[in-house]
């Protein structure tokens, strides 16, 4: 068996990957930090987001990993990490270059099994100027209570999916997409809220990158994600501005294989408020080049499920309560397939891709 069918450094829940991750980061000689969270887990947890660097300090050339931005989403990005922390991908870090491994960014959503943080907030829709005036999306309200029904009883549940389709009858399919999923900030209590000013997981991020990252010159970020896309497929998406440095930067880099929601080459579509955009204003000072790295599960008809049922759960029902596992095996399970074959995909294509950044940031 080689390392890319060693499937033993994913995990089945937060503490236990955060217990790998810390583990594999002391073996590896990184320097570790961990940026405590106020909340508790489920289990009682003391949560935090975890930090390892590895390199050297004052390195120009920085790889930076970030799994977690959507909770649940984490296993995803922390098997690779740990992999890599392990030695398992043999990636070798080339002069002057370091990488810095962001270990869930999002613990509580993570440790909940949870898309949002513990703000109700969608993290990768947060990073707005709210200063500023804040994007409206006036087709989210118009379906905020087909999105949030009541109750999952079969016939609230028809309902609900009568007047998307006649939503989607009218308006046609992307602009009920945009409208769904692209970001509100009207509806603290609804789906894909960006939020009313940064929350935690933000202002950690922007720590985070304050502390590592201000003589860095050349930056490759990969944001880990799942559920949208071809099972097992890793789509690296840009969204920096079409035609810029950043997009060429990021081709360089990365290729054929990126795409671009603002083109409609993505299986994304555009958005607001997204992390790239606060790590562009965070790292202005860096040539960089930021990619989502979106690894397909099942279909996004599923996704939409699973995120009204852990809403309900969460908003009117009982995390704690008799039905809460069978949402929660769900939600999981459509973020983090529970198959071997899926997570080896996840191993090539992760370290594949950091391999891709590592020899753009050498040549660069
Ligand atoms: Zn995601």
């Amino acid at each position: 068996m080689t390392a890319l069918h060693d499937v033993g450094a994913f995990s089945r829940d937060w503490r236990e990957a955060r217990s790998k991750f810390l583990d594999a980061a002391r073996r590896a000689g990184a320097e570790h930090r961990a940026w405590p969270h106020p909340l508790a887990g489920p289990a009682g947890d003391a949560l935090a987001t975890d930090t390892a660097w590895l390199g050297p300090r004052d390195a120009s050339r920085v790889l930076v990993v970030i799994s977690g931005t959507h909770g649940v989403e984490g296993f995803c990005g922390s098997g690779p990490q740990v992999g890599l922390l392990r030695g398992d991908s043999g990636l070798a870090l080339p002069d002057d270059t370091a990488v810095l491994m962001i270990h869930g960014i999002n613990p509580h959503g993570w440790a909940w099994l949870r898309r949002v943080t513990e703000e109700n907030v969608d993290l990768n829709r947060n990073w707005v100027d709210f200063a500023a005036p804040l994007p409206h999306n006036p087709g989210y309200a118009a379906l905020h209570p087909h999105l949030t029904p009541a109750s999952l009883e079969p016939e609230a549940l028809a309902a609900s999916e009568a007047a998307q389709a006649a939503f989607v009858a009218e308006h046609g399919a992307h602009a009920a997409r945009v409208a769904a999923s692209s970001g509100q900030y009207t509806h603290p209590d609804g789906h894909f809220y960006g939020g009313s000013g940064p929350t935690w997981a933000r202002r950690t991020s922007e720590a985070i990158l304050a502390e590592y990252l201000p003589r860095a010159r050349t930056i490759a970020i990969v944001d880990m994600h799942t559920g949208l896309g071809p099972y097992g497929y890793g789509e690296p998406i840009c969204n920096h501005a079409p035609g810029g440095p950043r997009v060429r930067r990021a081709r360089a880099w990365w290729g054929d294989s990126v795409t671009e929601p603002l083109l409609g080459t993505s299986s994304s579509q555009e958005k607001w408020g997204l992390t790239e955009f606060g790590y562009e204003r965070c790292l202005a000072h860096a040539d960089i080049a930021f990619v989502a790295l979106e690894f397909g599960t099942y279909p996004e008809s599923n996704g939409r499920v699973v995120l009204r049922d852990d809403h309900w759960l969460h908003t009117r029902g009982d995390p704690a309560g008799p039905g809460a596992a069978a949402i929660k095996t769900a939600i999981r399970d459509h973020f983090y397939p529970p198959h071997d074959d899926w997570k080896e995909m996840v191993l090539f294509r992760s370290w594949q891709v950091w391999r891709q950044a590592l020899a753009g940031l050498a040549a660069a």
